[in-house]
C-alpha cells in the first residue's frame, strides 16, 4: 500500500456513495463471466480501508457460482460501484470500481489483466 490515497467514489445516482484507501497502481482487468461483461476495472482493499457513507439500504446483492462475492449493485441506477467478498487468507475484502472513483483519469491507468475464469 505504499501509494495508496483517499479516494471518493459512489453510483451514478449518487446515493451509494463511499470512502476509500486505495493504491491505484495496481488496477485489474478480470476476464471473468461478469467482469467481462460489465468492464469493471477492479483494486481490492481489505474492508478496514473502505467505509460506507451513504446508500446502505439502496444497495442489492447479486451472487452467482460458488456465491463468495457480493456484486452490490445500486437499486435505483445500476451501477456496481464495489464488491464484497474474502481473500483467500480469509480476509474481508473490498473491490473497487475505480471507474466509479471520483476525479480519476481511468485512461491513465495501466490495468493487469487477470485471468477470473474460475470464479
Ligand atoms: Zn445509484
Amino acid at each position: 500500500m505504499s501509494d495508496a490515497k483517499n479516494y471518493s467514489g459512489g453510483c451514478h445516482c449518487g446515493q451509494v456513495r463511499y470512502d476509500v484507501t486505495a493504491d491505484l497502481s495496481t488496477v485489474v482487468a478480470c476476464n471473468c463471466s461478469i467482469c467481462a461483461k460489465r468492464g469493471v476495472l477492479w483494486t481490492f482493499v481489505p474492508a478496514e480501508n473502505f467505509a460506507l457513507r451513504a446508500g446502505a439500504e439502496d444497495l442489492v446483492d447479486y451472487q452467482f457460482n460458488k456465491k463468495v462475492l457480493h456484486h452490490l449493485f445500486c437499486r435505483h441506477c445500476g451501477v456496481g460501484s464495489f464488491t464484497r467478498g474474502i481473500s483467500p487468507k480469509g480476509q474481508e475484502m473490498v473491490a473497487i470500481n475505480v471507474r466509479c472513483l471520483d476525479g480519476i483519469d481511468v485512461a491513465a491507468l495501466k490495468p493487469v489483466p487477470f485471468d477470473g475464469s474460475c470464479l
